[in-house]
């Protein structure tokens, strides 16, 4: 009986004088690594066009089937990306999200990366359907919101020249692309 007591206070005498291995979360948060996974951030060009296109190509690629995505297409009057499409409703479901990063490998315009928020908890299951809002990244400095009324994006923004199914005709010098030409 004695001996077992030395012993515990041993142990208690040992770790009293080490650096506590706890933090005293929430107050204090533990760094992540780099290449953490935590929720999704939807991104955007420096103009502040959606970088996604509605492809749905992250949706396919879910193993746990936790993204929805509706494409509409964009118009002159109403442009929320390059190309033709937008996702016009982006969901992820994060109960089922398994946070794999596959959605983020499929992705082919860069459009959506899991970044470092872990703080994911509700006590509603409806609240934990992240949608597009909750999602998409705040407009950069200098950026226009969207929808943007203009006829196509700035050619610097076009990954190639023959972007998605049609190409671009080369903008005048310092100017902005006037017209689609589809390929035939
Ligand atoms: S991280 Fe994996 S499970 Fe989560 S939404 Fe993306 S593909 Fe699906
Ligand atoms: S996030 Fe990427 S893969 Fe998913 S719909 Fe948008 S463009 Fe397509």
């Amino acid at each position: 009986m004695i001996k077992e007591l030395i012993e515990g206070l041993g142990v208690t005498l040992k770790w009293m004088f080490r650096d506590p291995v706890t933090i005293q979360y929430p107050e204090v948060k533990r760094t992540v690594h780099e290449r953490f996974r935590g929720r999704h951030v939807l991104h955007r060009h420096d103009s502040g066009l959606e970088r996604c296109i509605g492809c749905a190509l992250c949706a396919a690629a879910c193993p746990s089937q936790a993204i929805y995505v509706v494409p509409a297409e964009n118009s002159n009057e109403a442009r929320y990306s390059p190309g033709e499409r937008y996702a016009q409703v982006y969901e992820i479901n994060l109960l089922r999200c398994i946070f794999c990063g596959f959605c983020e490998e499929a992705c082919p315009v860069d459009a959506i990366t899991l970044e470092h928020d872990y703080e994911l908890s509700s006590y509603d299951r409806r609240s934990m359907i992240y949608t597009k809002d909750m999602l998409i990244e705040p407009v950069p400095a200098g950026g226009a919101d969207t929808p943007q009324h203009r006829y196509a994006p700035p050619p610097q923004e076009m990954p190639s020249p023959s972007y998605h199914r049609g190409r671009v005709e080369s903008p005048p010098p310092g100017g902005v692309i006037t017209s689609w030409v589809e390929r035939e």
